[in-house]
């Protein structure tokens, strides 16, 4: 029987907590004010340790990624079920929904 999980370097594929972006590499993880990684955000989401849009709506983030994901050359109608299906689960949407 395989151990696998102790494997200590062995990399899960990480997404955004915010904009569900994977985060392959290091450099895309977002950033602390003392500037050690935030491995629950990306660098366009959070960087020196506040979110880069504090502000946004889990609707408005639903629409900007939908954008991003057009351009990567996706289908509108799929990007945006895709997002709205995924994104309020993910941990900075799961708490503003629960307030609601
Ligand atoms: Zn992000």
């Amino acid at each position: 029987m395989n151990i696998e999980e102790t494997s200590p370097h062995q990399h899960e594929a990480v997404f955004c907590q915010s904009c569900g972006m994977p985060m392959p590499e290091a450099e895309l993880l977002g950033s602390e004010q003392d500037g050690t990684k935030n491995e629950d955000y990306c660098i366009y989401c959070y960087e020196a340790g506040e979110f880069k849009q504090p502000d946004i709506t889990l609707q408005g983030m639903t629409d900007l990624c939908t954008g991003f994901m057009v351009e990567e050359g996706m289908d509108e109608a799929a990007a945006h079920k895709l997002l709205a299906e995924s994104l309020p689960s993910l941990k900075r949407w799961k708490t503003a929904a629960a307030v609601e």
